[in-house]
């Protein structure tokens, strides 16, 4: 296990780590498919025994309901390992690509080879996952790895510090623990590749950090999800979804619908059926929410203020809880809380939420509903819910975000071989089974001569040459 010194001698450790890293990179780059198979499920192993280990770790960090581990996390890192694990042979064979006519005796294809060094930096929300998985398809690509969990959910961070020893000798993997500073640090080396899940005011410090060693990324980032439920929708079918959404992991997803966009005239059904849903959900037997072991808490004081900030802002300034609202802070637990009455000047409109608040706003012309989304930065999901296929297109062509789910909220995680990720402020690149393969590793074209020549094309340019290669331009 890796143990810290102080703040100041920081480097020496990472460094002296990425140096032994990068001597064993060429080796890692020279695995074949089923080696890295093996790798791979060394940690599929670990987790299937350790189940309950990571469970109770993410209670101790913010109570998260040991249901919600296994939805939220191991589903989709079993998902991605089956898949990767699968698939990998087939994404490792160099792929044949076409020949122009002009270069007739010559064949092209491409290879992907691991980009080298990466870092793997997460975030605290779902602090295993984010972690674990980009470290599947770093291995996947043949890449050697330092991984810097979240230091907010410290017992998840500890957990998968001891999983990484376990597992890997420090010259393959690597886990620094710690905070911004320990982070900022490691941003100092010359890695290859950094793979980074957070926010998007860090996801601008972390590209600023690369652009030093001109390093590529992955940015996975947050920002203001919307969701638009049209006068078609399937009220109650909507109404559950978006409060499931909006509640899992207590609202601390980064794909959680932010806030929504519901039809004028559907308002008072759809308002009912939320209310009813998040009852249903939380209160079934009447005891207030705090009672249920299905409702995680805030991941600590300082993001407890900030979410109640955003509330006590809103109310000050005119808006009005239609549900919920409680709050306490001995146990950074935040009730399920509608806001109806919210307008722009709003820090709740402008900030991510993250949290179980959620702004309703009415629209009764779609323009105007698109104008709301497109004023804003470009969002991770955007969440459409109707029944009218031409509004579904209208709304797709007319708007830009990460992704997109019909009908439905969250379960774009879910599906590896949809591109999960962001555009611009919510992020670049993207994750997920072979786009992640992709993220690390370097598609290196390969063109070989088997005959012929373009010696006929050198200087100097007689009229001959030249006409021969006004003929390859205008015709070939
Ligand atoms: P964060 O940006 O505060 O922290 C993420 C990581 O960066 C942590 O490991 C942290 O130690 C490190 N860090 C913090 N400050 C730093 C600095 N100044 N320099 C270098 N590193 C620094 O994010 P968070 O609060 O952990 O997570 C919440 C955010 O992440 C939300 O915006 C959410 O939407 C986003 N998120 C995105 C995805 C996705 O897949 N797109 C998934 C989960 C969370």
């Amino acid at each position: 296990m890796t143990t810290l010194p102080p703040k100041a001698d920081l480097h020496t450790p990472m460094r002296t780590t990425f140096d032994a890293q990068r001597r064993h990179a060429s080796k890692m780059a020279l695995t074949s498919a089923d080696q890295r198979i093996e790798r791979i499920r060394r940690i599929q192993t670990w987790i299937k025994i350790h189940q309950s280990d990571i469970q109770q770790v993410m209670y101790d960090d913010f109570r998260k309901p040991s249901a919600e581990v296994l939805l939220g996390e191991l589903m989709a890192l079993h998902a991605e390992i089956k898949h990767t694990i699968g698939h990998l042979k087939q994404w490792m064979k160099p792929q044949s690509l076409p020949t122009p006519m002009a270069l007739i005796g010559t064949r092209s294809y491409f290879r992907h080879e691991p980009k080298g060094n990466v870092l793997i930096i997460a975030p605290w929300n779902y602090p295993f996952v984010l972690t674990i998985r980009p470290l599947v398809s770093a291995i996947a690509a043949g890449n050697v790895a330092i991984l810097k969990p979240s230091e907010l959910t410290p017992h998840t961070a500890g957990l998968i510090n001891k999983m990484i020893t376990a597992l890997f000798p420090p010259e393959e993997v690597a886990v620094f623990e710690g905070d911004a500073d320990v982070s900022k640090a490691l941003l100092e080396l010359p890695f290859n590749h950094i793979f980074f899940t957070g926010s998007p005011a860090v996801g601008r410090i972390v590209m600023a950090a690369a652009a030093n060693h001109l390093a590529s990324v992955t940015l996975e980032l947050g920002g203001k999800s919307p969701a638009i439920v049209d006068e078609t929708a399937d009220i109650k079918q909507a109404a559950g979804q978006l409060a499931w959404g909006k509640c899992l992991n207590n609202g601390q997803t980064c794909i959680a619908p932010d806030y929504l966009l519901v039809h004028q005239s559907i308002k008072q059904p759809f308002m009912q059926a939320l209310h009813d849903t998040l009852t249903g959900m939380y209160r079934p037997d009447g005891k207030p929410v705090e009672a249920s072991d299905s409702y995680a808490r805030i991941v600590n004081q300082p993001h407890f203020q900030r979410i109640k900030n955003l509330v006590d802002d809103a109310v000050n300034k005119g808006a009005t809880i239609t549900y919920g609202g409680r709050m306490n802070a001995d146990q950074n637990f935040i009730e399920p809380t509608v806001l109806e009455g919210t307008t722009d000047d709003m820090r709740v409109m402008q900030d991510e939420i993250f949290g179980p608040v959620l702004p309703v706003l009415t629209y009764t012309n779609l323009d105007d509903a698109l104008h709301i989304v497109n004023q804003r930065e470009k969002p991770l999901a955007l969440y459409i819910h109707s029944r009218n296929r031409k509004n579904t297109q209208y709304i797709l062509d007319r708007t830009s975000a990460g992704d997109t789910v019909i009908n439905d909220t969250l379960v774009q995680f879910g599906n590896v071989e949809l591109p999960f990720g962001g555009v611009n402020n919510s992020g670049l690149g993207k994750s997920n089974g072979f786009f992640s393969f992709q993220e690390f590793s370097n598609q290196r074209g390969v063109m070989q001569r088997d005959f012929g020549t373009m010696k006929f094309i050198y200087p100097p340019y007689t009229e001959k040459v030249k006409k021969l290669i006004n003929f390859l331009v205008t015709y070939l």
